[in-house]
This record gives structure tokens, C-alpha cells and sequence, in this order.
């Protein structure tokens, strides 16, 4: 059961409340190269990114914020670090929202400017404790770096902005430990109702990075914790988007593009199995309908799953069966499997569009 949430926005995305749980990432080029970011939010979008963030390091960054917002259909972020002057300029220029501490933007007349700024426009802030950025107050108050101590920090800038009355808030707990951010999570999830923000910090490298944050992050929805996930890899943020979207695939908590079901292989698989399965994912991966498909390499199990699928495949002695809805619609040789699974495929949709 998903814990009930304040909702927010950020755009015309919803986070929070019954809101989907929305995928975020974060450019890593230039901010004012528009053109560069422009062209990494559009891929991103096409894998299925809901809210980018930029880093906004100067006022030329803000100045492109209306120029990428022209090109792109997704709302913006703008990532703060200590220059509340920076916050006043990203929102002047237009962006959808803003990350940012109020305990690193300094003095209480600077954080109530940018509050005030954001109540004006309706702009949400997303606050956020690192594991490495808990005071010192509270390391010591709780015996160090740990779910307690990063909670209360947290819970320090939540009050930071109520004190001006502002309620617009997201949060986020990181940790590149799995289980502490879990713990974290788990603990402010019994503190407050703003929604959450999850993200396994600094997880590493493609392969590490998503196994850490398919963990954390999935053990997190699983509990019903969480309002919207951004996978940190040191990769393409476009790799991001598609952890993120997996993940949630995976448990249901979204439903568009192909959900690929294929056997391990073993001793038993009668056709040329993984280089059907990866053609395969190329030639779905543009796909957004919602559909089950299965690849499967023998009769043993093979039936049972591309029966219960939408569409599917066994293979055999060199030849193989398609399924559609359970029933088998083709029997073709090895080589021919994955082009008539597209065709049938194909054709229903084009049927369904016209
Ligand atoms: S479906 Fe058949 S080939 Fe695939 S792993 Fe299972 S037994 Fe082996």
C-alpha cells in the first residue's frame, strides 16, 4: 500500500499523493550549451524521463533555461548550491523547480527572497540530506552518520522553509550505502508526509549502479515509500532513465514499453536464443504499448510463459512457435522467428491505430 503523500508539483508534473511515480535525471553537459542540453533532455525524453534537472552555476546557465525550455517537453529543475542570487535568476528565467538547502544558502533574509520568488511562480524545492553532509550538530546528537542523524537533518531544512510558510517541499535521504538510505527512508517516511524523492547516491559505475539502486530503491516502492526515483550511474543519463524505468516496470508501477520476458538458456534451448533476445529488445525498445512479451528457448517451460504473455515465442528443433493471446498463430524456421513475431505484432497495431 502506498504511503499517502502532500502532493506537489513540479510543472505539470504531479509527485506525491496519488500521483505515478515519476523518473527524474540530471544533464551532465554544459547548462548554456543549449543546444547539447537540449539534445540530452530530448533523449532522455524518449526513454521516458518526467523531470530533468540542470546544474544552474551562473546567470548565463539561467539565461538558457527559456531557450532548453523551448525545445523540450519536460519540466526543469534547477540545482542550487550556495548562490541564493543564482535561485532568484533561475526562477526569473522560468524553471519548474529548484534543489536546493536552505541551511547552504546562508543568511534567513536570502532564503525568505527565494521562498517568497517561489511562492509567486508556485515553484516546489526539493531539500536533501547526503550521507556526507549531515551536521555536525546532529552526528553528534545521534552517534554519527545514520538513518537517525540524517532524518533530523533533514527535518532542520524542512523547518527552515515552514518558518516562511512554505510547504511545497520534496526530500531526499542519499546515501551511496543501500542500506542506509533504506533505513533513512523508511524512518523520515514515519516523520512526514512530503513526498520522497529516492535515490541511492554515487552508485557507481552501469552494472554496480543499477544493481545498488534496483535494490534500495525497490525494497523502498515495494513498502509503498516513494514519489519519484532518479538513478545516479556514472554513465549516460540517459542509462539512468532506463534503469529508473525498469525498475518500475518491474513492479508494476509503470506500465509503458514491452515488459521482455526471456529464459536463462540452458542444455535444454533449441534455438540460437541471446541474439534473438537482444535483437529483439532493440527493435521493441521504441515500443510504448503496454505489452508482454516472451522469448523462450524450448517446450519444456517455454509454452507455459509465451502462452501467458501477449505475444511470445518457443523454440524447437530449429524452427519455433509464436503465440498471440495463447494461441499459436505461426510455426516458422529459427531464422525467421523474430520477424514474424514483429509482423504479427505490427500488423495488431497498426489495426488498433487505424
Ligand atoms: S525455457 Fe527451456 S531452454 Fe529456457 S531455460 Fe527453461 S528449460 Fe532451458
Amino acid at each position: 500500500m502506498r504511503k499517502n503523500t502532500k502532493e506537489i508539483r513540479v510543472g505539470a508534473v504531479r509527485i506525491g499523493g496519488t500521483a505515478p511515480i515519476s523518473i527524474q535525471s540530471m544533464c551532465n553537459t554544459d547548462t548554456k550549451d543549449v543546444e547539447s542540453t537540449a539534445k540530452q533532455i530530448l533523449a532522455m525524453e524518449s526513454e521516458g524521463v518526467d523531470i530533468v534537472r540542470i546544474a544552474i552555476n551562473n546567470l548565463e546557465d539561467a539565461q538558457a533555461i527559456p531557450k532548453i525550455k523551448e525545445k523540450i517537453h519536460v519540466p526543469l529543475i534547477a540545482d542550487i548550491q550556495f548562490d541564493y542570487q543564482l535561485a532568484l535568476y533561475a526562477v526569473e528565467y522560468g524553471i519548474d523547480g529548484l534543489r536546493l538547502n536552505p541551511g547552504n544558502i546562508g543568511e534567513n533574509w536570502k532564503i525568505e527572497k527565494v521562498v517568497n520568488a517561489c511562492k509567486e511562480k508556485g515553484i516546489s524545492i526539493r531539500v536533501g540530506v547526503n550521507s556526507g553532509s549531515v551536521k555536525q550538530e546532529f552526528l553528534d546528537q545521534y552517534n554519527g552518520v545514520n538513518a537517525e542523524s540524517i532524518c533530523y537533518s533533514a527535518l532542520e531544512q524542512i523547518k527552515t522553509l515552514e518558518s516562511f510558510d512554505f510547504h511545497d517541499i520534496k526530500v531526499s535521504l542519499k546515501s551511496s550505502d543501500v542500506r542506509l538510505s533504506v533505513e533513512a527512508y523508511r524512518r523520515f517516511s514515519e516523520m512526514s508526509d512530503y513526498p520522497l524523492h529516492l535515490g541511492i547516491t554515487e552508485a557507481g559505475p552501469s552494472f554496480k549502479g543499477t544493481i545498488k539502486s534496483a535494490i534500495g530503491m525497490g525494497s523502498l516502492l515495494l513498502d509503498g515509500i516513494g514519489d519519484t526515483i532518479r538513478v545516479s550511474l556514472t554513465a549516460d543519463p540517459v542509462e539512468e532513465v532506463k534503469v529508473a524505468k525498469e525498475i518500475l516496470k518491474s513492479l508494476d508501477l509503470r506500465q509503458e514499453g514491452i515488459n521482455l520476458i526471456s529464459c536463462p538458456t540452458c542444455a535444454r534451448t533449441k534455438i540460437d536464443l541471446i541474439p534473438l533476445v537482444e535483437e529483439a529488445e532493440k527493435r521493441f525498445s521504441s515500443y510504448t504499448d503496454n505489452l508482454k512479451i516472451a522469448i523462450m528457448g524450448c517446450i519444456v517451460n517455454g509454452p507455459g510463459e509465451a502462452k501467458e504473455a501477449d505475444y511470445g515465442i518457443t523454440g524447437g528443433n530449429g524452427k519455433g512457435v509464436v503465440f498471440k493471446k495463447g494461441e499459436i498463430v505461426a510455426t516458422v524456421k529459427e531464422e525467421e522467428l523474430l520477424d514474424t513475431l514483429f509482423e504479427i505484432i505490427e500488423s495488431d497495431r497498426n489495426e488498433q491505430h487505424s
